[in-house]
């Protein structure tokens, strides 16, 4: 049997895991659906948690050349402009954590995983090929592609982000949920600014049913500006009625855009005045995970958004891709072949499947605390004021990925030996 492990979809943890595994000597073959690998999306940010996978895989540098490393988190006031909180980041974060607090464009980020994908040499990458179905065997798993072809490997890794077929198969149907919040994104040369907003930092701003993210992204060369909204695509918003939700982005526009926010301080405003071009973003997700079994049965896993999709109020879609990415090569790593691989499978799954839930219940209860209102507006002010970078940090996120448990029965040949 063909030994390529196949990994369905080239976004972000696509292609991590397509390297974490050649680095542990696992060849795979990637399925891409897209015609081209390109400059999709905007920015993203990636906490000490996933720039401390991309120091192990020896991407570091690469990292140090297209991101931008702020050196705060400020948290202000979106109506009345005035700060409520802070988080040191820069040389702190890497006191606190041991390693930085990145942002940087997903174009960047997918750019230094596919580089390091082909440098290894152990990946086919596929583009243009989708990933139909699959059926399993004792011995493998049997891909179908859209265009009737098959293909065999011992193991099948679902990377198809949130509308997965891989997911739809292993867990039957289940719908995605609109969470009723949209994405306003845009960016902006940082010398096209106005010199006040020129700043190294994460600026959040919250406001009732709404707030404001910007960072800088590109080495700093460019300001990234995210706006969450409450609304739906075409109704009063860009995009058409019943536009595809699974379309990546849509036109938009300033003047829907700061109608949505309401009442907006002077610095607000003039950040979203001084973006030329926004793309709208419907967020979706699906309930927290709630088992191992969400994660891996048999000979096929789900990694990545098609696990446990995120809404990005804790900016860590990219960063738990990656993680999962980490902890399949982790143990993988130390059998010798051939690898059992629904045993690796299920020790993924095990390992990874309550941090990813917490991750995803943490994000949206942040969402809940971005957009308060009322008491629970005044609630989170007063504990932002006083306990400052105590509520900002994550120490439990930030100092992971955790170690997996060895198990070094994973291979027939070691089991026998046991
Ligand atoms: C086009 C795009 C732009 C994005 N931009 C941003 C951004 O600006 N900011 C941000 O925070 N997050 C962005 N994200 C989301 C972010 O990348 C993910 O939340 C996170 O990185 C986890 O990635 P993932 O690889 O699990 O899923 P995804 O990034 O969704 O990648 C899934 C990949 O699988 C491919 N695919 C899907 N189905 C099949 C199939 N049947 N066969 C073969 N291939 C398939 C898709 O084309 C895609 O490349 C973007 C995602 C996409 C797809």
């Amino acid at each position: 049997m063909n030994q390529q492990v196949i990994v369905a979809g080239g976004g972000i943890g696509g292609l991590a895991c397509a390297l974490a595994l050649a680095r542990s000597g696992v060849p795979t073959v990637l399925l891409e659906q897209a015609a081209a690998f390109g400059e999709v999306g905007a920015g993203l940010q990636l906490g000490p948690n996933a720039a401390r996978v991309l120091a192990d895989w020896g991407l570091s540098d690469a990292l140090q050349a297209c991101a931008a490393f702020p050196e705060a988190l400020h948290v202000r006031d979106a109506h009345r402009g005035t700060g409520l909180g802070q988080l040191r980041l820069g040389a702190m974060a890497i006191a606190r954590h041991g390693q930085p607090y990145a942002t940087l464009h997903r174009a960047d980020l997918h750019a230094l995983l596919l580089a390091a994908v082909q440098e290894h040499g152990l990946t086919e990458l596929r583009l243009n090929t989708r990933l139909a179905s699959f059926t399993e065997s004792p011995e493998g798993v049997v891909t179908t592609l859209d265009d009737g072809s098959t293909l065999v490997g011992p193991a099948l890794l679902g990377c198809d982000g949130l509308w997965s077929r891989v997911r739809a198969q292993l867990l039957g149907p289940q719908t995605v949920r609109a969470s009723g919040h949209l994405a306003y994104r845009g960016m902006v040369r940082m010398a096209d600014l106005p010199v006040a907003l020129r700043a190294n930092v994460v600026t959040a701003w919250l406001g009732p049913r709404m707030h404001v993210v910007h960072y800088p992204v590109r080495g700093g060369e460019w300001m990234n500006v995210v706006a969450v909204v409450h609304g739906v695509l075409g109704q009063g918003h860009g995009g058409e009625p019943g536009s595809d939700p699974q379309a990546w982005t849509h036109e938009a526009q300033a003047a829907d855009l700061k109608r949505a926010l309401g009442p907006a301080c002077s610095a607000v405003l003039s950040m979203i005045d001084a973006v030329p071009a926004w793309s709208l973003w419907a967020l979706n997700d699906r309930p927290a995970m709630s088992g191992a079994h969400e994660h891996a049965q048999g000979r096929v896993a789900l990694l990545g958004d098609a696990a446990h999709p995120l809404r990005p109020y804790l900016a860590q879609g990219a960063a738990m891709a990656m993680e999962d990415a980490w902890t399949l090569a982790r143990i993988v790593k130390p059998a010798r072949a051939p690898l059992d691989w629904p045993r690796a499978l299920a020790r993924f799954a095990d390992t990874r499947w309550e941090r990813n839930a917490r991750v995803q219940q943490h994000s949206k209860r942040n969402g809940r605390i971005f957009h308060a209102t009322g008491l629970v507006r005044w609630g989170r002010d007063t504990a932002m004021r006083w306990l400052g970078e105590r509520l900002l940090d994550n120490p439990w996120l930030y100092d992971g990925p955790p170690e997996p448990a060895q198990d070094p029965t994973l291979s027939p040949h070691a089991k026998r030996k046991t």
